[in-house]
Order: structure tokens, then C-alpha cells, then sequence
């Protein structure tokens, strides 16, 4: 194999974690690269080794085998703070009896920088994250918010050649978060460094990433865009975890002249997109996104145009909502079908009523493209 022009950024190859007294590895074989310049997102359920990734990286914990590498240079043997990187983490750990200058130097003075430059590092790391003039602040008088943008500048005031953010905006509340979303986003561009961000949240995720790592279990599920991983997962676990989702089986039929294929799903017929290689009898599990349904009462006409697309039309599938949840812009509906599965069904609220209520009867088409598939039944 050709060698890489470029080496990432970091690699981890078969990296392998286990804890003392810990039943099961915290990783098990993860293999990831991140790219020069890269936004990636470490995105998991609580407990799928993100955070011993990251720790791993900047060198807080060392694996039991495989190879950490940053930029192509193996680190496995390397301490901490002397790998460059900058590290905001998960509990925000400023030093209470530092003020927020002294935090900010910190990875300076380690390094045995002059106090002129750290001065100039402190100034321009903390205009950078919109904290000008608070440098002379001890940690407690500042807010919760405040304190996490202290905590970046701490992290990226010595120049780091990567950035490492564990769940940096878990303690925020919502609109704080929203807006430092953006904020990190911006910066990230700005100055180009390679980051790494960890989080449990897949809306921030996709909002944010350039590429999105999926871990379970110590392991990764799958790697890609935020778009390949909503639109085109390979697993059940990564469709069910990227947003709302009704995963069903179904038969692959005859070849359609857009190269989809038709399959009978909950009785159905309905226009799928096979997955690569898959052929006329495969089974296969379809993945059908909650946003994409249409809802009508069942003796409504469908209003979309009937095309081997969308062949659950006339009737669609006949069904019975059991249970509606409001969550303010929108409503998710569970759909009990009289061929038996439940859909959930994600419903825009354009008015203050919810549309829908348990025990209506209604009909559910599905109104998008023909839906992804993955291999095999789930
Ligand atoms: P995440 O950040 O995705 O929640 P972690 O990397 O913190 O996951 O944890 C992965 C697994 O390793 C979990 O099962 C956790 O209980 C275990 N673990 C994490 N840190 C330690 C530790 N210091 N000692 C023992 N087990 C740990
Ligand atoms: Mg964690």
C-alpha cells in the first residue's frame, strides 16, 4: 500500500483499553484517523469509551496495545505535556486559586515560556474566546459559561497542534449552548486546528462535525459525514442513534428503471434503495426516517403523485395512533399499523394543537425518496 502524502493528524490503530478491576475493555481494537484541520466528533452512548479515546490522545492514559500516532509520529511512550495538544475537560477543571490569567498561562509557563509571551498569549487567547479584560477574575466570579470559555483559552493560549473537547458544553444550558455552538464552530475554522469534540448529543454532532466517529461498546460502529451517517447508515445501532428512525424487514423485489428496487414492507409495496450488490430476494432491514411520512385520515385522497416511489399511496398503510408526544415544533406519533409494526412518525405543530391524538385512525404514506436499506434483518 501507497503511504499517505500527508500523515493525519492522529491515528489510533487497534488501540486497545482496559481498566484495572473493569470487567469489559473501555476499547476494544479502535482504529480512527483524523485529517489535518479536521472538526471530528467522537459521538456515543454514555459509557462507550469517548472520553478514554480522547484521554488517550493527549496522553493522560496510555493503551495496553496498538499505536496512538500523532501526525504520523508514534506517541505511545510520549507524556502528556509534551505532545502540544489542548484539552478542555468533561468537569471543567480551572485551578480555583489561579485567576483566569494564570489559568490561561498555564501550559505556557509548564513550558517555560517568558512572561512577556505569555502576557500576549493570555490577551489574544482570551479576546479570542470573547473574554477580554477578565484576566485579572478568579474562577468563582465568573459564570458557569464564562468559565468553559476560560477553560478553551487555557487549552488553545500555547498554540496546540490539536484541540481535544470532552462534552465541553454539557453544563450549559440550552441557549448558551446553542449560541457557543456556533462560537466553537467559528473559531475551529478560524484558526484551523485540528480538533477532536466528544459528546453523547447526535444533533451536535451533525450541526457541527466534518466527520462524525461512532462508538459502542469500545468499538467503532462507523465513520463519516454527518450526512452519510443520517442519511446512508451501515448499522442498526447508528440509524437508530442518529435521529428517529422505524427500522423493518423486508424482501427485495424487481428492479425499478431508477435502479431502485420494490419490496413489500408491513404489507406494502414501496421503492427502496438496495444496498450495494443486494439482489432480488435479499432480505434486508429498511430504514425509515420519522420525518418523512405523511399522515392523513384514511379517507383523505394522498395528495402526493402515485409513482413506484411512493406506491403505499391509495390506502397506504392503514394504522391507529397509540401515543403522541409534544415536543414543542414538533409532535412524534406513534403509529401502530394493522399489519402490525409501529412507526414513529415525526409531525411538524404549525398551530398550538397537536394534530393528532391516541386512538385516531389514520393512513401513513411515505413521502420522500425511496428509503436507505441496510444489509440483512436487524
Ligand atoms: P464515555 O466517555 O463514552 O462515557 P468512558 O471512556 O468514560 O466512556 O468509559 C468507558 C468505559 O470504561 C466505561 O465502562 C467506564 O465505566 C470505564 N472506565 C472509565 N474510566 C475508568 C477508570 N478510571 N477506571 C475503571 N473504569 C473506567
Ligand atoms: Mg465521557
Amino acid at each position: 500500500m501507497m503511504p499517505p502524502a500527508v500523515a493525519p493528524a492522529v491515528a489510533l490503530a487497534n488501540v486497545c483499553k482496559r481498566y484495572a478491576h473493569a470487567a469489559a475493555p473501555a476499547l476494544d481494537h479502535l482504529s480512527l484517523e483524523a485529517r489535518e484541520g479536521e472538526f471530528l466528533f467522537l459521538l456515543g452512548p454514555s459509557g462507550s469509551g469517548k472520553t478514554t479515546a480522547l484521554r488517550l490522545i493527549g496522553g493522560y492514559e496510555h493503551p495496553n496495545s496498538g499505536e496512538v500516532r500523532l501526525g504520523g509520529a508514534l506517541v505511545n511512550a510520549v507524556p502528556a505535556h509534551k505532545r502540544n495538544v489542548g484539552m478542555v475537560f468533561q468537569h471543567y477543571a480551572l485551578f480555583p486559586h489561579l485567576s483566569v490569567g494564570q489559568n490561561v498561562a498555564f501550559g505556557l509557563r509548564m513550558r517555560g515560556a517568558a512572561r512577556r509571551e505569555q502576557q500576549a498569549a493570555v490577551e489574544w487567547a482570551l479576546d479570542l474566546v470573547r473574554l477580554p479584560g477578565l484576566a485579572g477574575r478568579t474562577p468563582c466570579e465568573l459564570s458557569g459559561g464564562q468559565q468553559q470559555r476560560v477553560a478553551l483559552a487555557r487549552a488553545l493560549a500555547f498554540r496546540p497542534r490539536l484541540l481535544l473537547l470532552d462534552e465541553p458544553l454539557a453544563n450549559l444550558d440550552r441557549h448558551l449552548r446553542d449560541e457557543m455552538r456556533l462560537e466553537l464552530k467559528a473559531l475551529q475554522r478560524r484558526l484551523g486546528v485540528t480538533t477532536i469534540f466528544v459528546t453523547h448529543d447526535q444533533e451536535e454532532a451533525l450541526a457541527l462535525a466534518d466527520r462524525v466517529a461512532v462508538l459502542d461498546g469500545g468499538r467503532l460502529e462507523e465513520a463519516g459525514t454527518p450526512a452519510q451517517l443520517y442519511n446512508h447508515p451501515r448499522s442498526a445501532f447508528v440509524a437508530r442513534f442518529m435521529g428517529e428512525a422505524t427500522l423493518l424487514p423486508a424482501h427485495l423485489g424487481a428492479l425499478l428503471p431508477d435502479g431502485t428496487r420494490l419490496a413489500a414492507v408491513a404489507g406494502a409495496p414501496l421503492a427502496v434503495r438496495p444496498p450495494d450488490g443486494a439482489t432480488q430476494g435479499d432480505t434486508v432491514t429498511v430504514c425509515l426516517r420519522a420525518e418523512r411520512f405523511i399522515l392523513t385520515n384514511p379517507d383523505e385522497a394522498p395528495t402526493t403523485p402515485t409513482t413506484p416511489t411512493t406506491p403505499a399511496t391509495g390506502v397506504g398503510w392503514p394504522g391507529t395512533v397509540q401515543l403522541v408526544t409534544y415536543l414543542g415544533a414538533r409532535a412524534l406519533v406513534l403509529v401502530s399499523l394493522d399489519a402490525g409494526p409501529t412507526l414513529r412518525v415525526l409531525k411538524p405543530c404549525t398551530g398550538t394543537a397537536v394534530p393528532w391524538e391516541a386512538g385516531d385512525r389514520v393512513a401513513v404514506r411515505w413521502g420522500a425518496a425511496p428509503p436507505h436499506c441496510l444489509r440483512g434483518t436487524v
